[in-house]
């Protein structure tokens, strides 16, 4: 009902679809993605088509990105994939950019063709690793013969082309990485995204970990090859533009810079979680209450948080300052009618020896300030 209302205000939106469904489960993932459950995905798909109906129902909104993510949306079968967006183009729908994830080893060209068909402009491939040791270590089922292939596939359409990449995985040094580097280079994409590995807890390597059985790079280490592969990046015209996403020049992710500039999206399936006009809101994460929900006439949301202005301002400035352009000064007065430099003098003057900022017309990290960022967080939070 709060979102119904909230929702007139809304304008252009990007939409978030989830497909919880894996080959595998990978040993770092703890993401709502299940392997073995291939019996959910057709009533999984019914239930999505309720949730769009739903918000088709209450809610005006134009859909101007779409990002269908996952789990392993190319795990299922292509015409999953079509039912979907034939759905969402029943919304009224301006759409700028079109991203789906895949995997290596769950596309062909026949479910590529049908991707260009339906508008898909952009294919973000979970690659995390050109090393076939870390990717057995990770527990990926994929190698990295079977990663060049499907880039080279993918190449031949049009699409733009992401990769996922990994930082300190087991197995992962310096040599792997340089190698990694090389694979970029040579196989030329428009855009990267390069994580650092995040124990969360319910993944093997959690437990691993606690274990005390799982060996990784120390801190120090891992920010000094972080580095370096920034710089191999620019060098390849991959320019940082958020903290671990990397992007020729117009090739940013437009959907995900909504997140990073905490504009609305809805995020619909499993798990999933939107914000619209000042909402953040989670969906059911287990298939049962999901389902219910919806058969019963009901969005599938299990917890919804108004974000007021005072919260508002801190995730502004800390996902601002996630992007290399940090916060414009003026663009942050007229939102929050504060004057930022002196808002928050005392936490910058902190820092301000320590070559950790430019300040301009916007107020940025530098290479150093982004590595450190945490600590201004705290200062300023
Ligand atoms: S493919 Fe992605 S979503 Fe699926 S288990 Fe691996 S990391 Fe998780």
């Amino acid at each position: 009902m709060y979102l119904k209302k909230l929702g007139a205000k809304m304008k252009k939106v990007g939409l978030y679809i989830h497909i919880p469904f894996c080959e595998k489960k990978c040993y770092y993932c703890d993401f709502t993605a299940f392997a073995h459950l291939d019996r959910w995905i057709e009533p999984y798909i019914k239930n999505l088509k309720r949730e769009f109906s739903l918000y088709r129902q209450s809610l005006t909104l134009t859909i101007d990105t779409i990002y269908i993510g996952g789990g392993t949306p190319s795990y299922i079968d292509e015409k999953y994939i079509s039912e979907i967006v034939n759905e969402v183009r029943k919304f009224p729908c301006e759409i700028k950019e079109f991203s789906l994830e895949c995997n290596p080893n769950s596309i062909n060209k026949d479910k590529l063709k049908l991707y260009e068909d339906l508008g898909v402009t952009r294919i973000s491939l979970g690659v995390q690793s050109f090393d076939d040791l870390v990717l057995n270590n990770i527990g990926r089922n994929h190698k990295k013969d079977i990663a060049i292939r499907d880039i080279e596939m993918i190449k031949n359409f049009d699409f733009d082309l992401s990769f996922d990449l990994m930082l300190n995985l087991p197995g992962q040094d310096f040599s792997s990485i340089k190698k990694d580097l090389a694979y970029v280079k040579a196989l030329d994409p428009d855009h990267i995204s390069w994580y650092s590995l995040i124990l969360d807890k319910g993944s093997r390597f959690y437990a691993l970990n606690e274990k005390g059985k799982l060996e990784l790079m120390d801190d120090d280490r891992e920010v000094d090859i972080f580095n370096y592969i920034v710089d191999e990046l620019a060098r390849l015209n991959l320019n940082r533009y958020e903290i671990s996403n990397f992007a020729k020049p117009g090739k940013e992710s437009i959907h995900n810079k909504k997140y990073w500039d905490i504009e609305g999206y809805l995020a619909c399936g499993l798990g999933a979680s939107g914000f619209l006009s000042n909402v953040r809101y989670s969906n059911a994460s287990n298939f049962v209450s999901y389902e219910k929900m919806l058969k019963e006439g009901k969005k599938p949301i299990v917890s919804r948080e108004f974000i007021s202005q005072k919260e508002r301002e801190k995730e502004y400035i800390i996902f601002k300052l996630r992007q290399t352009r940090g916060i414009n000064l003026e663009e942050f007065r007229k939102e929050f009618k504060a004057d930022f430099l002196k808002k928050y003098k005392k936490a910058i003057d902190k820092f301000i020896d320590d070559d950790f900022f430019v300040i301009d017309d916007c107020f940025s990290f530098t290479k150093k300030g982004m590595e450190l960022s945490n600590e201004f967080y705290l200062e300023i939070i």
